[in-house]
């Protein structure tokens, strides 16, 4: 499959002799390198490595770099990873030399800019969330999930209560049970109901003393306001448990409500996501948390706190569920975050969440004819159509319509997530859209269910790699380039 020179390995380009750099002759008597290093400390054979002239180096990366997909060069509505445009002036800001230039292990002294920059994000984290207080260590979503709950954990150890469930909705992203259970708890899903909500019946029946924390996404990942949000936060206190929002979809809500306000004890914030830092392929995340008043003891530090010296670090108390991560966390990312923060201010972050449903809104009115969406007629910042019709109908998967997308030039939405929906395209637009955009996308989305089923099951059919065995790449992966791995289990 890999014909085009783009998608060749620079191994399978080497040859033999051709040289990036050229050395002048050694001017010191010459030594081999045997009579350096013990015969031990050497391979018996020099490594494979692929011999090129310098512009076949440059040539082969940045043609590879053009075979991706990416926000900067097309519309990327990938349901639940928020994939908005990441402002170019955020990434000039933090990457000014009194912010990259730092190390974190100068004294703090010297550090007090990015350390009043960090404490204002904390504060700024604080008052979005109604909760208050803020580690910013861990660095994704995912690790935000793990280290609230270790804190629910630490908290309950600290009563004396052994508390060992987490409850999930079903719909829930796959992550939450996952740190649910590399936190030491138990995972035991609740119903929704066909509308999309969580199911009350379900919820009551299953909570119980041993409740530790209910993880709750509102908006959920169907793109759905959780109506009962106050209700459901009150049983949960009422049975002695911990509310936790995943905060994955924010941008729905920002400047609207807060997670505090409706019953959230606990919540991760994703700034790649909500707060516009590249991500995926781009760069690495963040994922900060903020707790309610009794849980602030129990956060991992270091905690940016201000007094009359100015600005320092305040380390683990006797608390503290100790370090999640080196220094300061990602403070790349949570650079980008405060500069996104301080350019939209308060109202300007309300707008967001405002044109974020607004363009979802849209979208969904003009493909729900082309894919039913079963939860409904309006949305938040997201939405999932079924595919199942289709799938009836015509034989097309939501994969097929997922990989034609790519011939015309547009990112797949997420497929087959919430499991819930059946041939689920969970669809997120992002507010940086614009109309022309989301226009082009509805056309596109209509042209490739008239097109023939067959064309469709063999798309796409101008990328460079077409449809990969994607069962033989995950559990049989080429991990390293030596003929011998090739047929390695
Ligand atoms: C993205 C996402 C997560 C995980 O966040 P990461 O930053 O990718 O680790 C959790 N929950 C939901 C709903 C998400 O969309």
């Amino acid at each position: 499959m890999r014909n085009t020179r783009a998608t060749q390995l620079l191994f399978e380009m080497s040859k033999p002799s051709c040289r990036a750099v050229q050395l002048p002759d050694c001017d010191v008597p010459m030594q081999p390198v045997e009579e350096l290093l013990p015969r031990e400390a050497m391979a018996p054979q020099p490594p494979p490595l692929p011999e090129l002239a310098e512009p076949d180096i440059v040539r082969h990366f940045v043609n590879l770099s053009t075979l991706n997909m990416s926000v900067d060069t097309h519309f990327y509505p990938l349901g639940s990873c928020t994939m908005k445009y990441n402002p170019k002036r955020n990434e000039r800001l933090a990457s000014l030399p009194g912010m990259i230039d730092l190390h974190p292990y100068q004294p703090v002294s010297q550090l007090q800019g990015l350390l009043e920059l960090l404490y204002r994000l904390q504060q700024m984290l604080v008052e979005i969330a109604g909760l208050p207080a803020v580690s910013l260590q861990p660095a994704a979503g995912a690790h935000g999930e793990m280290t609230a709950l270790l804190v629910a954990a630490a908290f309950f150890r600290d009563l004396g209560r052994k508390r060992s469930v987490v409850l999930i909705p079903d719909g829930a992203h796959g992550t939450n049970p996952a740190s649910a259970t590399v936190a030491g708890f138990r995972a035991l899903a609740v119903k929704s109901t066909g509308s999309g909500f969580v199911d009350l019946e379900d919820l009551a029946a299953k909570l119980d003393e041993q409740t530790a924390v209910l993880m709750i996404t509102n908006p959920n990942t169907l793109g759905i306001f959780e109506r009962h949000i106050g209700q459901i936060t009150q049983m949960v206190h009422d049975a002695g448990g911990l509310v936790y929002l995943d905060g994955a979809n924010m941008n729905a809500i920002l400047g609207i409500t807060r997670p505090g306000d409706f019953g959230a004890d606990l919540m991760h914030y994703n700034p790649h996501k909500t707060f516009s830092g590249p991500h995926g392929g781009g760069g690495p995340g963040a994922g900060p948390i903020a707790v309610a008043e009794k849980l602030a003891p129990y956060l991992p530090g270091p905690i940016v706190v201000k007094d009359a010296g100015g600005y320092r670090l305040d380390q683990n108390g006797p608390k503290s569920i100790g370090r999640v991560r080196s220094f300061f966390g990602n403070t790349g990312v949570l650079i980008r975050t405060y500069c996104y923060l301080m350019t939209h201010g308060p109202d300007g972050l309300r707008r967001v969440a405002e044109n974020a449903v607004l363009n979802a809104n849209y979208l969904l009115a003009r493909v729900k004819h082309i894919v039913p969406v079963p939860q409904g007629d309006r949305c938040m910042h997201e939405f999932v159509a079924s595919g199942a019709k289709l799938k009836a109908d015509r034989g097309i998967a939501a994969a097929d319509v997922a990989k034609r997308l790519l011939d015309y030039g547009f990112h797949a939405p997420t497929v087959y997530f919430p499991l819930i929906v059946r041939e689920a395209m969970m669809i997120e637009p992002t507010e940086t859209e614009s109309k022309a955009t989301l226009d082009a996308f509805a056309e596109t989305l209509f042209r490739i269910t008239e097109e023939d089923a067959e064309l469709l099951h063999d798309a796409p059919h101008t990328t460079s790699i077409s449809r990969p065995d994607e069962v033989q790449a995950a559990r049989n992966p080429i991990l390293c380039w030596a003929a011998e791995a090739k047929t390695a289990p």
